[in-house]
């Protein structure tokens, strides 16, 4: 079994975007109960400030899509991302 590496960032945006900014991976996103999104680190979505904050839902990173997509295979592409 290939070993995944899979990085949980919860209520900390400054982790978060100091990734996304970066601008290298994949994550996934809670975007509705129960469903996820996987999006491109650099995705246009994940910018600026949030109320309460970006991080309140538990935000899932790797550097390989599949890793993402091993752990929650029904995770729906974000259309912004151009996956
Ligand atoms: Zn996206």
């Amino acid at each position: 079994m290939a070993i995944t590496t899979i990085t949980v960032i919860r209520d900390n945006d400054d982790a978060f975007f100091a990734w996304t900014t970066a601008g290298e991976g994949f994550f996934l996103n809670e975007h509705k109960p129960g469903s996820m999104m996987l999006h491109q680190a650099a995705c246009p979505h994940f910018k600026g400030k949030f109320d309460p904050s970006a991080t309140s839902k538990p935000k899932f990173l790797a550097a390989d899509r599949q890793d993402l997509e091993q752990v929650s295979p029904g995770a729906v592409p974000c259309a912004d991302c151009r996956l």
